[in-house]
């Protein structure tokens, strides 16, 4: 088991915090402030035991000088001082005397704030390539090291992994919380239904693999499921097709024709748009204009046979084009029924979490909503995740 800040002493001790502050900002204003919420627990924690608390995090991407200025960590640091009601320090560097000053200058209890450590992208993407050089200059700055940015977690980069090669680390609650869940499917209660959806059937291939022998069904919709229909022989019309991948899904489901769930109707249209006209078709009568952009209600109900006797679900990618009024029905169908039904859910996946956080009466009824969608799909795939490695060395 990787160890957690609890299995370490921090007593007292310059403690850098890798969180993950990547919010949505829009006009200026922090649009969702879960992932600060978030971060409370390991923070708070730190506090109790009297630490001198090193905040570090991302912020967005930031490839050009222009990028900086809109990714400007200090509105995290006024934002996370009002949830703690407590001073957070800002110190607009990564690097630098100002930055070593203050550090210096701490008390326990004391938060600090660097900025955004993707800052360092711009000067050879010092970060976002694990620069060893910064990661020990990072690490040179506190005294342990917790990690506890789950969003980041399939990253090797130089404030998660690089400080971790150098310091003694642990996991913060956040990170342990995301890992504990997943690990229950490693050795899952059964029947274990897994929900795949979304747009491409290349961004899931890892994920079928990996699952397709420990679930007991994959209930397929979104985008991706016209290759699969596809593969099965049907006109999808104008639907997404990943040709690339057809004889893939033949393959998969020749192998695993009991387990592999496909939609029997389809909502269509002729464009993705709410004034577009829409039809349901049966799947064997879309026709070559047609643009399939939602599973159907046959298929809803169909989906629901498999899920209501679940013990565990994975959810990834959305049954249609759920930006869209018109085609959002289905994922929302499927939400409902496994929030009302308490079915245990673990939802993964930018995208489906911001559909589900749409429905803010639903949101508390689902068993888990993954604060890392890229985590959670790479743990998914089964892959080893960099930045807990760098802690279990
Ligand atoms: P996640 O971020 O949860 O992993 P994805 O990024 O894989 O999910 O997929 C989300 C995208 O898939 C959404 O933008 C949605 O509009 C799109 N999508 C879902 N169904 C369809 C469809 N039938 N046709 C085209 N795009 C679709
Ligand atoms: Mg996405």
């Amino acid at each position: 088991m990787t160890k957690t800040i609890k299995d370490i002493d921090i007593k007292n001790k310059k403690v850098i915090i890798r969180c993950d502050f990547n919010v949505p900002i829009n006009d200026g204003k922090i649009v969702d402030d879960t992932r600060i919420r978030a971060s409370l627990d390991t923070i708070k924690y730190a506090l109790n035991q009297n630490a001198k608390v090193i905040l570090l995090s991302h912020l967005g991407r930031i490839k050009e000088e222009s990028d900086l200025k809109k990714n400007d960590l200090k509105i995290v640091a006024t934002r996370l001082s009002e949830l703690l009601n407590k001073e957070v320090k800002f110190i607009n560097q990564t690097r630098g005397r100002q930055l070593e000053n203050t550090i210096d200058s701490m008390k326990p209890q004391d938060i600090v704030l660097l900025q955004n450590t993707r800052y360092e992208d711009l000067n050879g993407k010092k970060e976002s390539t694990n620069d060893l050089e910064l990661g020990k200059y990072w690490a040179s700055l506190g005294e342990v090291f917790i990690n506890d940015a789950f969003g980041t977690i399939h990253r090797s980069h130089a404030s998660n992994v690089g400080i971790a090669s150098n310091l003694e680390s642990a996991i913060g609650f956040l990170v342990e919380k995301e890992l504990t869940i997943l690990q229950e499917l490693d050795t899952p209660q059964h029947p274990y239904v897994v929900i795949l959806g979304g747009a491409k059937v290349s961004d899931k291939i890892g994920v079928i693999n990996n699952l397709v022998t420990k679930a007991d069904y994959i209930l397929i919709g979104g985008g991706m499921a016209f290759t699969f229909l596809k593969a099965n022989g049907y006109e999808v019309g104008k639907s997404l097709v990943d040709n690339e991948n057809i004889s893939y899904c033949q393959k998969v489901l020749k192998n695993y024709s009991d387990k592999i769930i496909l939609p029997i109707d389809i909502k269509t249209a002729f464009e993705i748009s709410n004034e577009a006209q829409v039809s349901i078709k049966k799947i064997a009568d879309i026709s070559i204009e047609d643009i399939g952009l939602d599973i159907g209600p046959e298929t809803i109900t169909l989906f629901e046979s498999y899920l209501k006797d679940a013990r565990i679900v994975v959810w990834n990618g959305p049954m249609g084009v759920y930006e869209i009024t018109n085609f959002k029905r289905g994922t929302d169908s499927i939400l409902t029924f496994l929030a009302d039904n308490h079915i245990k859910t673990i939802i993964g996946g930018g995208d489906t979490a911001a559909a589900v956080s749409n429905n803010y009466n639903l949101k508390d009824k689902i068993y888990h909503i993954s604060t890392g969608g890229g985590a959670t799909l790479e743990y998914l795939e089964g892959k080893k995740l960099p930045g807990l490695e760098a802690i279990n060395k």
